[in-house]
């Protein structure tokens, strides 16, 4: 949390002082001086980045001993009550928060005391500058003839001569909720019972009172509509077919709402890597298939599309479909029917990635609709960039190789290496955080400027 505020200290001078100050260096030569004002600024903008490294470090050290404390004492925690309720997968999560807080804290400073991260603040600039100049060229490229007064409008829309660069969007977070009084006909029993008889999910396991392995459990949020529920509450649930006298009703969450934010919070601090700035409008949906609690891989496109994620396909609009691209919608779900994976997404059109797969091939093809799935799982240093990994997929991005790349994947089939030498390059230049690279902003921006209409493109959400 104390990283994001040093994350959004760093990003206002950005938006407010440092786009300024590229503007400035980017003006005409005065020849009478020898480009005397483009020097000038070009010294300004040094300057800026150095007092930028100085904030923003000074804060991260700060917050570094915070996460440390932090991580200590909720390790104990764990543990304490793990002890108590001989919850072993609690013990052990506890004993790992302990011993990763201290090996985080002393690889987080490394960079720092190197001087990488003063390397990194300039890499980082430069990357945004090219970004823009790549978005502004972009756009000139595909609108400067045809319509300059709609492309004034898009610089404008877009912060692009200052104020913060980035569509914004507004994007949609649903958490997954399931009624144990769900019933899809009138006076039938729940849908639920029917789920779980059938055996398309196993609902002591999605409650998380019978986890299947420990290590990679859920972490749901069970809500009785009258206090706990317990193990046995759902067994005579169950039992009663869910309509028996006496029987306790609940709603059952994928996750917690602080847990699904601090994937929201991620995606916030990355997407602007991307030139995406996101609102999001958070809500709860409720499940009317078992399919949307438990997704099949390979049926997720048409999961979209029914009720309550609602989302358009090609075939039915293309006109809303191609709206969806610039309203992002993230799911918090469970998992999949195959049993393995953080998430899954859909994407609208064919796109080309910049690693090939195993075939050779670069073609990342579109499903015709645009939506995002990601499951829960700690601990949250390996797991909190399931949601704006999805999101990049949505806008055009396919898997890399490397750990500290957000698309980074180590699913079985993607053949992904763990190593590149480009993440060992971002450790020392910006510690453990995974991130986005220059490329893949490029190739978000490729993506939006061929799909997205220009009428949205001229339109500043908010
Ligand atoms: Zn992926």
């Amino acid at each position: 949390m104390s990283h994001t505020v040093c994350h959004d200290v760093g990003q206002w001078i950005t938006d407010n002082v440092s786009q300024q100050v590229e503007r400035c260096v980017e003006q005409d030569c005065n020849w009478w001086c020898l480009c005397c004002n483009k020097w000038f600024c070009f010294l300004v903008w040094v300057v800026v980045q150095v007092a930028k490294w100085v904030v923003t470090t000074v804060c991260e050290i700060v917050a570094d001993v915070v996460d440390l404390v932090v991580n200590v004492v909720t390790g104990l925690i764990d543990i304490v009550v793990g002890i108590f309720t001989l919850d072993w997968s609690r013990i052990v999560a506890g004993f790992g928060e302990i011993i990763g807080g201290v090996v985080l804290f002393v690889v987080d400073l490394i960079p720092i005391l190197i001087g990488g991260t003063l390397v990194g603040t300039f890499i980082d600039a430069a990357d945004g500058w090219s970004l823009r100049s790549y978005v502004r060229g972009l756009l000139q490229d595909k609108y400067g003839k045809s319509d300059p007064e709609g492309l004034k409008r898009m610089f404008d829309a877009l912060g692009l001569d200052g104020g913060g660069f980035g569509l914004r969007v507004d994007a949609r977070a649903m958490r997954s909720q399931i009624r144990s009084d769900r019933s899809s006909r009138p006076g039938a029993p729940p849908d639920l019972v029917g789920w779980h008889n059938t055996g398309a999910i196993d609902l002591k396991v999605l409650a998380g009172v019978n986890p299947t392995v420990w290590w990679s459990r859920f972490w749901p949020e069970l809500v009785g509509d009258n206090g706990s529920i317990s193990e046995s509450d759902i067994d005579a649930y169950l039992a009663s077919g869910g309509t028996g006298a006496g029987i306790k009703h609940f709603s059952l969450f994928a996750m917690s709402q602080g847990d699904l934010d601090s994937r929201l919070d991620c995606a916030d601090t990355h997407s602007r890597e991307l030139g995406l700035i996101f609102r999001w409008e958070k809500v709860d949906g409720l499940l009317t298939r078992s399919d949307q609690a438990v997704v099949n891989r390979s049926t997720f496109a048409s999961v979209l599309t029914s009720t309550p994620f609602n989302r358009t396909n090609t075939a039915t609009n293309a006109q809303t479909a191609i709206d969806e691209v610039t309203m992002p919608l993230v799911i918090g779900g469970w998992g999949y029917s195959d049993g393995t994976g953080m998430g899954i997404s859909a994407h609208l059109a064919n796109c080309t990635c910049l690693e090939a797969d195993d075939s050779g091939s670069t073609l990342f093809p579109g499903e015709g609709i645009t939506g995002t799935h990601f499951r829960y799982r700690k601990p949250d240093l390996a797991f909190k960039y399931t949601a704006i990994h999805e999101i990049g997929h949505t806008f055009g991005l396919c898997h890399v190789s490397g750990l500290l790349r957000i698309m980074f994947t180590n699913a079985a089939g993607a053949n992904k290496s763990i190593w590149s030498w480009s993440s060992f390059g971002q450790y020392l230049t910006t510690g453990v955080e995974a991130g986005f690279v220059l490329d893949e902003g490029k190739k978000v921006w490729d993506y939006i400027v061929a799909n997205v209409d220009s009428t949205r493109l001229q339109t500043r959400a908010f």
